[in-house]
């Protein structure tokens, strides 16, 4: 199980998580910041859980280029 949060009202918008995770992140048109897609929404914290271990080199390298050091990954 791979588990992904992220605080998007703290995102800078940088665009680094999509370059670096683009099956998890994609930048909105609406207000700049990036979305964590298939995720749930609770008081501001972003959640998803998926069995795609594939994706955990992905989660793990936006957790690391993260300027605002938001994403959080658990495996
Ligand atoms: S890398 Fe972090 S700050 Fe930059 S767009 Fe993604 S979530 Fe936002």
């Amino acid at each position: 199980m791979l588990i992904v949060t992220f605080q998007r009202a703290k995102c800078i918008g940088c665009n680094y998580c999509e370059e670096s995770a683009p099956e998890l992140f994609r930048m909105s048109v609406k207000d700049g910041k990036a979305v964590l897609l298939h995720a749930t929404e609770k008081r501001g914290f972003y959640t998803l859980k998926t069995h795609r271990t594939d994706l955990i080199r992905q989660a793990l390298n936006a957790e690391q280029v993260c300027p605002a050091k938001i994403i959080k990954v658990k495996k």
